[in-house]
């Protein structure tokens, strides 16, 4: 009993007597699968809706004949790869130089030597098993860096969520104290550069400790994020950043901006913050909550300078509010 070959193959001739022949030499050698066409065309017509792992195709046909069918099929991107076999009456050497190079396997001629043929149809065969094997391992090559590409796409997507959450205020969701310095650096290189002015301000709301005493930490927390969000709203350049500077303290970066626009920025972020109208009960200036601005303006390139020195100048500025009488803005000045 011949071990059984799961290959499909196809047998396309238009005489009854080889196509039988042939079909029950194939089927003792062990391939249970083969499909007989009576002429090129059905034989096309299964190619084009069957498996087909090897094709067995004689030369004289009408209408079609093997050349023609051979041509088709290596004509073909899906079909060329299947093996084709030609079994010829046709003893001549120019046309089976022809087939041969039309891209046939062999061309045996009638009546065939069957050790000849048995030998061609397994070494077919194999090669067409290895051919399907390798096409396989690619597509699941590609499927395998397709998943690869999306996992690193989606790697990309979290490790850019963590990134921009380590730059954020738990509490109000600003930019947090560790971002600012980044910012501050960047933009203080940004200026020294483009030649251009950088402002900073910084404001500490009012007697917030009496607040936190008053009204509870919750409310203090809550305080503390209306005031992030009333000055975020004023911000409105794409390149100012408001951040978290301390307990409740906050600051905000103003790239190219002089001392009278940090001014200005400054003293909407104190009326934005007053019409809260937050209650602030033991507040000694007013009934609600304020708070106390400080601005400075430096022009990186045209003085001996640090980015420390901006944030020193805000400061002293802020205190001069706080000293002066809160819920006002100060701008830096050397008599300050
Ligand atoms: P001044 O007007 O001079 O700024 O007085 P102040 O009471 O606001 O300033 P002080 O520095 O004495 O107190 C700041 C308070 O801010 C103390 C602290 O409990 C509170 N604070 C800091 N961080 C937080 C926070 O995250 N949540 C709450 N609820 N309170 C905070
Ligand atoms: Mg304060
Ligand atoms: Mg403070």
């Amino acid at each position: 009993m011949p071990e059984l070959n799961e290959s499909n193959l196809l047998i396309v001739d238009d005489d009854p007597m080889n196509r039988e022949i042939l079909y029950r030499h194939l089927k003792k050698l062990g391939y249970p699968n083969i499909t007989l066409a009576q002429s090129g065309k059905i034989g096309l017509e299964i190619v084009a809706s069957h498996p087909v792992d090897l094709i067995l195709l004689d030369m004289m046909m009408p209408v079609m004949n093997g050349l023609d069918v051979l041509t088709y099929l290596k004509e073909n991107h899906e079909w060329r790869v299947i093996p084709v076999i030609i079994i010829s009456a046709l003893d001549e050497k120019k046309m089976m130089l022809t087939c041969i190079q039309k891209g046939a396997e062999d061309y045996l001629t009638k009546p065939y030597d069957r050790v000849l043929l048995n030998a061609r149809v397994s070494a077919c065969l194999e090669k067409k098993t290895l051919h399907d094997r390798e096409v396989l391992n690619n597509q699941k090559l590609e499927a395998a860096y397709k998943e690869l590409a999306v996992a690193y796409h989606e790697l990309e997507v979290v490790k850019n969520e963590l990134e921009s959450l380590s730059h954020q205020d738990g509490l109000t969701g600003i930019a947090n104290r560790r971002y600012f310095d980044t910012v501050l650096e960047r933009e203080w290189n940004a200026a020294h550069r483009e030649k251009k002015c950088l402002s900073l301000i910084l404001f500490d709301i009012d007697y917030f400790k009496k607040y936190n005493d008053t009204y509870g930490h919750l409310a203090g927390d809550d305080c503390l994020c209306q005031v992030a969000s009333a000055a975020l709203k004023v911000i409105k350049r794409p390149r100012d950043t408001l951040a978290r500077y301390g307990g409740e303290e906050f600051a905000v970066i103003l790239p190219d901006t002089d001392a009278l626009g940090a001014e200005f920025c400054a003293e909407q972020i104190r009326y934005a913050i007053e019409n809260l109208n937050i209650s602030h009960n033991s507040s000694q200036i007013n009934p609600y909550v304020t708070a106390s601005l400080g601005t400075s303006t430096i022009r990186p390139h045209m003085q001996i300078s640090t980015s420390q020195q901006l944030i020193k100048e805000a400061d002293l500025a802020l205190y001069q509010s706080k000293r002066e009488g809160r819920n006002m803005v100060k701008a830096w000045s050397i008599n300050g």
